[in-house]
């Protein structure tokens, strides 16, 4: 920033650090320049203003007040007034508790901000780390470093990659360390629930299963306890935080349920001040990283505690803290993480899911990992189609090259190969199947012929890959709905996971046929006047679509369940994903057990259509959340987003939250006679009356 100051700039740091000790906290770099160029040097701790004006992290207020009271561009007052103006204009609709808390911020803002007082020669040991450190590749040392530093206009058009394709797994060279506060792990109190590291949106909490020995050598603040459970007897059991990676978002500490019986407060993870931990949690972490990984077929999968010893194979996204959505595109990672194939829609998720110069997408260490491609907002799901598609025809080719070179190759591999490819169910399966194909290339590298090159060429196709289409409800419900419908209707094996938070989240909130009845939203400035579209039913209709509506907050086993079921259905299978979003108007640090209460009102109901269970006569559609116990209006006066309509147009307000309860009301009765439920009632009903229903 300061390459851009002029000599006698004025310069405001937002600093945990007051204006006495301040000065020795910065690099040399940055001293010799403040020197240089005279700058007159101001710093306020803006997040220390902001949390006790009770506004938690949000600084723009605070940095604002200062920016006014220092750039003389109007007097003081004057400049004071107009932004307490602004903040009664912009936040009035959110109620007279959120204007009072701005409006303190701006005070105090004035009270803490100082002038630091410098001396005339660099003072600092230290210099200034480079954007990119440590052990990095040669193209992000060369290129993506540029682009974090924000030099990558001086980048030659040579040094970028030809075709276009950047390398993946390099969000983990941006190391924002942005966190005031990470969590820290107490392991007398955790119950080895794998929760924390479930909901973490930015894989900066990690759990790991590993033998004993593995502990040889670790740095002396290490922790580590017994692993509980069976199914890995002699492990040991760590959690870990990435103190760099963390945000602070704060959402993992609040959905641990292990509470120390002594302390009140404390529980098996704590937020603490990131300063007293980094330098030790930076080394615990790196030697976290060096463990093995627990050999997937170890882990109990279908378990929240088991899927959490799965390597994520999507990391460190720069998505919002606390964000609602990554969490399940990281589980998937982990589910399925070396064998996806993604097609990602426009939206949020194709931003953090592939924004330049990083990619969050990561391989594990044989160097397999997802695909990840996005396309455009209209066409995803035909996009991912084609995937499946491509390799459908590579594998019915590969095949037939097999069959027609089995007296080279040997008729036993064959069989197996051919037998086993529409298999592949389990990890060992899998793994299995990458063995043949293995021995197979082996086999042909000793075949000098044009077939047994293109078999070679096409070989992978025998290993079963999981095909997702990822997108918001932007894309699924608006404007990629027409592909969407095409492609379930298909009956091809594609898994469609829609990560739902009722607005377009990317743009800044505008309405989409997913806003419920009652939201203010853009473009819904009055409330949303009509009902969200039921997607799940409409899928569900065609009677050969697995569908599963799930909230990871509310119940994270019937999360994994979902994804689980709809990946092992040789059909089309859509999830539909309930996500929090800081458009929402909601507490973020909370969200994920705020779910609870989005499920308990049947606002959310959790669900899942399987087509198979109706193939013995069974019924396809069960319910998997109770009968709703909580109204409407109380879910609606926890977010701002219906709230805010109930204060700037109460009349509104009635009828809509009494619409929408009665949406609720309805849904609930007709998913109900879907599960059966009615059914039953009324069977019994009829038997004791002595009539057959
Ligand atoms: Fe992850 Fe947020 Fe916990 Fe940090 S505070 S480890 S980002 S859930
Ligand atoms: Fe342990 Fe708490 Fe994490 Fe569960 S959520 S694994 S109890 S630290
Ligand atoms: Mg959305």
């Amino acid at each position: 920033m300061l390459d851009k100051a002029e000599v006698g700039a004025t310069f405001l740091l937002n600093s945990p650090f007051g204006p006495d000790e301040v000065w020795d906290r910065l690099p040399q770099e940055v001293q010799e320049t403040i020197i240089r160029k005279k700058l007159k040097f101001y710093v306020i701790d803006g997040y220390g203003v902001a949390k006790v004006a009770g506004m938690g992290g949000r600084v723009n207020t605070v940095m604002q007040t200062c920016f006014f009271a220092l750039a003389n561009v109007l007097p003081r007052e004057e400049a004071i007034e107009q932004i307490k103006y602004a903040i009664k204009k912009t936040y009035g609709k959110r109620g007279d508790a959120v204007v009072q808390k701005n409006f303190a911020a701006v005070d105090a803002s004035i009270e803490h901000l100082h002038e630091v007082k410098y001396p005339d020669h660099i003072t600092s040991t230290f210099k200034r780390l480079p954007a990119v450190w440590g052990d990095v590749p040669d193209f992000v040392e060369r290129v993506t470093g540029m682009i974090i530093a924000g030099k990558g206009d001086l980048l030659p058009v040579s040094a970028l990659p030809v075709d276009g394709t950047f390398p993946t797994g390099t969000a983990k060279y941006e190391k924002r360390s942005i966190a005031l506060e990470i969590p820290i792990w107490d392991p007398k109190i955790c119950i080895q629930c794998g929760l924390c590291a479930l909901v973490c949106p930015h894989a900066a909490i990690r759990s790991k299963a590993y033998p004993q020995q593995a502990l040889t050598g670790r740095p002396e603040t290490f922790q580590a306890m017994d692993y509980k459970g069976k199914e890995l007897e002699a492990h040991l059991f760590t959690i870990q935080v990435a103190p760099d990676d963390c945000t602070g978002c704060g959402v993992c500490v609040d959905v641990c349920p292990a509470k120390s019986k002594e302390q009140v407060k404390h529980k098996a993870i704590n937020m603490e001040p990131k300063l007293d931990h980094l330098k030790a949690e930076q080394e615990n972490f790196d030697y976290f990283l060096k463990i093995a990984e627990l050999d997937r077929s170890l882990a109990k999968m279908n378990t929240v505690k088991g899927s959490q010893l799965l390597e994520p194979l999507f990391e460190y996204s720069g998505a919002c803290a606390g964000c609602g959505e990554t969490p399940y595109v990281k589980l998937m990672s982990q589910l399925f993480g070396d064998r996806l194939i993604i097609g990602n829609a426009t939206g949020c998720s194709s931003i953090y899911g592939g924004n330049l110069p990083t990619t969050p997408y990561t391989t594990n260490a044989a160097g397999y990992g997802p695909t990840w491609s996005n396309s455009l907002f209209e066409d995803t799901a035909e996009f991912g189609l084609g995937f499946r598609l491509a390799f459908d025809e590579k594998q019915a080719l590969a095949a037939n090259l097999c069959r027609e070179l089995a007296s080279q190759i040997g008729d036993d591999l064959v069989g197996e190969l051919i037998a086993n490819a529409p298999q592949q169910y389990t990890e060992d399966e899998i793994r299995a199947q990458r063995a043949r194909v293995k021995a197979l290339g082996e086999r042909l590298a000793g075949v000098d012929s044009p077939q047994a090159r293109l078999l070679a060429g096409v070989a992978e196709a025998l290993v079963r890959r999981s095909v997702w289409i990822l997108g918001g409800d932007g894309w699924a419900y608006d404007i990629g709905f027409g592909g969407l419908d095409h492609v379930l209707a298909s009956g091809r094996d594609v898994n469609v996971l829609v990560m739902d938070t009722g607005v377009y989240s990317n743009t800044g909130g505008q309405a989409s046929k997913a806003t419920p009845r009652g939201a203010v939203a853009k473009f819904a400035a009055a409330g949303k006047p009509n009902r969200k579209k039921d997607l799940g039913m409409i899928a569900a209709s065609y009677g050969g679509v697995y569908v599963g509506q799930i909230a990871m907050g509310a119940n994270p086993a019937q999360t994994i369940k979902v994804f689980l079921e709809a990946e092992s259905y040789r059909g089309p299978s859509l999830i539909l994903a309930y996500s929090h979003c800081i458009a929402h108007g909601i507490e973020m640090s909370t969200a994920m057990s705020h779910q609870k209460d989005v499920v308990r009102s049947g606002f959310w109901p959790l669900y899942r259509y399987d087509p198979r269970l109706s193939h013995d006569g069974g019924r396809p559609f069960q319910l998997d959340s109770r009968k709703p116990n909580m109204s409407f209006k109380e879910l609606a006066a926890s977010e701002a987003r219906f709230a805010m309509l109930a204060r700037t147009n109460p009349a509104a307000a009635e009828k809509l939250f009494e619409m929408a309860q009665r949406d609720i009301d309805d849904q609930w009765h007709y998913y109900e006679q879907l599960s059966g439920v009615q059914r039953e009632v009324s069977e019994q009903a009829g038997k004791k009356e002595g009539v057959q229903s």
